[in-house]
C-alpha cells in the first residue's frame, strides 16, 4: 500500500526548475550527494549545452533522468503559432531522445482568444502530429493537465479526466498522463479517475509539492511538502494502489525558496519528503 510512509531516498526525484539558481551540473552533484535518485530536466537548464552530454554526466554520477520539462502549448489562435508550437515540440523530443529519457512532460497550452473546446481540439491534433515522431523516437508523452487557474493561457486540460479522455482518443502506449497534485488536489473525481489511468496503464509520472494558504503568486509560490493543505501521502497512495511504481517528483516553483540557501532548502526537501509525502 502507498499509503505507508517513505523510507528512503531511492524514488525521490527533484525538477532542476526547483533549486532553480543552480546549474544542471552543481544540481546533479548537490542531487547525488544527498542521496536523491532521480532528476527531471527542464530545458532551460540545457541552453548552451548538449543534451547528450548532460544526459552523461547525470547518469555517470548515477542518477535516473525521469523526464524532460517541458514540450506542448499547442492551443494558438494563430495557425503559424500552431506550426512552430508543433516544430518546437519536435526539437523537444530530439533533446529528450538525447538525453535518454523516456518521458516527455506535456503541458498542453490555451489561448484566451478562442474557447477552450478549441484549443482542446487545437491540442488534440498537435500532439497527434508529433506522435509518430515519439513513438519512433521511443519517447512517451505525458500530459499534465493543470490547475484551472491557468486555464486562461497555459492549459485547456484542468482534470484527469480531460487527460484520460484524450489519451483515450490518441491510443497510443506512448501517450501517458500525469498527476501532480498541485494541480489536481481539489478534485472530487481524482480518485477515480487515477483509478481509470492506472487501469488504462496510462500513469506516466508523479509530481509533488504542497498548496499554501494564502497563496501569494500563481506562478511561483508553492509550497513545500507538508506546508499546505493538499493530502500528498493519500494521493501517493492512490497512483500506487493503481499501479504507479516511478518517482515521486519534487518540482516546487517558489520565489521565496530561490532566494533561500540552495543547500538548505535541499536539506528541507529531503526531510519534508519523508515526513509529509
Ligand atoms: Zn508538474
Amino acid at each position: 500500500m502507498g499509503i505507508e510512509p517513505l523510507q528512503d531516498y531511492s524514488r525521490l526525484c527533484i525538477h532542476t526548475m526547483t533549486t532553480r539558481p543552480w546549474a544542471v551540473e552543481e544540481a546533479v552533484a548537490k542531487y547525488v550527494a544527498a542521496g536523491v535518485g532521480g532528476i527531471t530536466i527542464w530545458r532551460e537548464a540545457l541552453e548552451g549545452r548538449s543534451p547528450e552530454a548532460v544526459g552523461r554526466m547525470a547518469r555517470d554520477a548515477g542518477l535516473t533522468i525521469v523526464s524532460l520539462c517541458r514540450g506542448g502549448f499547442f492551443a494558438h489562435s494563430r495557425e503559424e503559432a500552431r506550426r512552430q508550437a508543433i516544430d518546437e515540440n519536435r526539437r523537444a523530443i530530439d533533446e529528450a531522445a538525447a538525453l535518454e529519457t523516456p518521458l516527455l512532460v506535456i503541458v498542453c497550452g490555451a489561448d484566451p482568444d478562442q474557447s477552450l473546446e478549441t484549443s482542446r481540439k487545437q491540442i488534440r491534433d498537435g500532439l497527434g502530429a508529433i506522435l509518430p515522431q515519439a513513438e519512433e523516437a521511443g519517447v512517451r508523452l505525458g500530459i499534465e493537465p493543470l490547475h484551472p487557474m491557468y486555464a486562461d493561457d497555459r492549459s485547456a486540460i484542468t482534470t484527469l479526466k480531460q487527460a484520460n479522455d484524450m489519451c483515450a482518443e490518441l491510443q497510443s502506449d506512448l501517450v501517458g498522463v500525469i498527476v501532480d497534485v498541485y494541480h489536481l488536489w481539489w478534485d472530487p473525481d481524482l480518485e477515480g479517475e487515477i483509478r481509470r489511468a492506472g487501469r488504462e496503464g496510462s500513469l506516466a509520472a508523479f509530481h509533488i509539492c504542497d498548496w499554501k494558504t494564502p497563496t501569494t503568486d500563481l506562478l511561483l509560490d508553492r509550497g513545500l511538502m507538508g506546508e499546505g493543505c493538499i493530502p500528498i501521502r493519500t494521493i501517493r497512495g492512490w497512483v500506487e494502489d493503481n499501479g504507479f511504481t516511478g518517482f515521486h517528483e519534487v518540482e516546487i516553483f517558489s520565489k521565496t525558496y530561490w532566494e533561500s540557501d540552495q543547500d538548505e532548502f535541499l536539506r528541507q526537501i529531503m526531510a519534508a519528503y519523508l515526513n509529509h509525502s
